[in-house]
């Protein structure tokens, strides 16, 4: 038997399961219509869920009072409505991050951070429980993959965030929480329907942002999807031999592919993709650094987003000093001009990039174990 493509969204033995029961939260208005004509429901029934489950936030079928009664009962006998917990909220001290720890039904559990731009609050939603692909400056990376959220869960996911901000609003949504979202692209891809829809949760394509550590059979399929959705990609290093150090994933996908695909993905689309740079000091910091990175980002409609490393407990990386960042800027912006420095949130509660994860799990030296 050939093997499966790693990328593959199928066939994924050891990863564990979310729960069977079908979940409405996780249909989109054309699911809802199938199910109602499969009820022998009128088609205007699809609508009324819709509008309980994504307009009202509603999640317990008895409160759906428009609906017959005898609907009702048949639903809640059959299907569910996710509803997570949150079981542990944490504010830091020093800005407005907030982290949210949920536990879905199975008791799988992963984090949601809300980080505030001068009001303006973006959700940061993770799409798997923990993941697969170890990036060693990743605290998720640590834990492995448990499983992948379903769309239902990632629906839920921001509904929860939605709810703790109230009475403001959510501006944007990035999937840069835990999780690889191209790993689990039809559960992303259709949530971000959901999430984008006017009958949905109504936010803009524009004001959702997928990152990804350079799958380039998920860029070049969401190139193809229609969506006006943002792409990241977490580069991290130029080099081949450094990526493959700092993120195994390079192996899979060497630069000049990855490269490829985002060239694709922009010609396709029409839109600039973002390069994520985390910034470690003695690894990938260097002036030789910096002109890899800009000569790699020259003639692609693009924007490198540089963000200093950020620590956590028990770990031997660590961010460059004041003046290497403003040198590893200067030596970039000399070639590349649309490079922007982004602030680190939320690190006293470890809710910063890279900073999540469920299950303690320490991060690896890359000058220690050679990876
Ligand atoms: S950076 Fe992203 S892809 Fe890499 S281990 Fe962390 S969650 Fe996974």
């Amino acid at each position: 038997m050939p093997d499966r493509h790693p990328e593959s969204t199928d066939g994924r033995a050891g990863r564990g399961r979310a729960p069977e029961v079908p979940d409405l939260k996780g249909m989109t208005m054309a699911d809802l219509e199938d199910l109602c004509a499969s009820l022998g429901e009128p088609r205007y029934r699809a609508s009324q869920l819709a509008s309980w489950i994504f307009g009202k936030d509603e999640s317990e079928f008895a409160a759906m009072t428009n609906l017959p009664a005898s609907l009702r009962n048949r639903l809640a006998g059959e299907y569910t409505i996710c509803r997570s917990r949150t079981i542990r909220e944490e504010r830091s001290e020093k800005d407005e991050t907030r982290k949210l720890l949920l536990e879905y039904a199975d008791g799988a559990r992963i984090e949601a951070v809300i980080l505030d731009d001068a009001g303006r609050k973006t959700g940061c939603i993770s799409s798997q429980v923990g993941c697969r692909f170890g990036c060693v400056f990743c605290a998720t990376g640590g834990m492995g993959l448990k499983r992948d959220l379903t769309a239902a869960e990632i629906v839920e996911e921001v509904q929860t965030v939605a709810r703790a901000i109230r009475p403001e609003r959510l501006e944007n949504l990035v999937f840069m929480g835990m999780g690889e979202p191209l790993d689990n692209y039809d559960a992303v891809l259709k949530a971000v329907r959901i999430l984008n829809a006017e009958w949905g949760l109504g936010i803009g394509a524009r004001r959702i942002t997928i990152s990804t550590a350079g799958l380039v059979e998920g860029m070049r399929r969401l190139a193809g999807e229609g969506l006006q959705v943002n792409l990241a990609v977490s580069l991290n290093a130029a080099r081949q031999e450094l990526r493959e150090r700092l993120m195994p994933v390079a192996r899979l996908h060497p630069l000049p592919e990855l490269v490829s695909a985002a060239r694709e993905y922009c010609e396709k689309t029409g839109r600039m993709l973002t390069f994520e740079y985390v910034l470690l000091r003695g690894l990938n910091d260097s002036p030789e650094d910096a002109s890899a990175l800009a000569e790699l980002a020259a003639g692609l409609p693009c924007k490198i987003n540089l963000i200093c490393y950020n620590r956590i407990d028990g770990d031997t990386l660590t961010p460059p000093t004041k003046d290497e960042t403003k040198r590893f800027l200067s030596e970039l912006r000399r070639t590349c001009p649309t490079v922007v420095r982004r602030k680190s949130r939320g690190d006293d509660i470890s809710a910063g990039c890279g900073q999540l994860r469920v299950a303690a799990g320490g991060r690896a030296d890359p000058r220690e174990t050679g990876r």
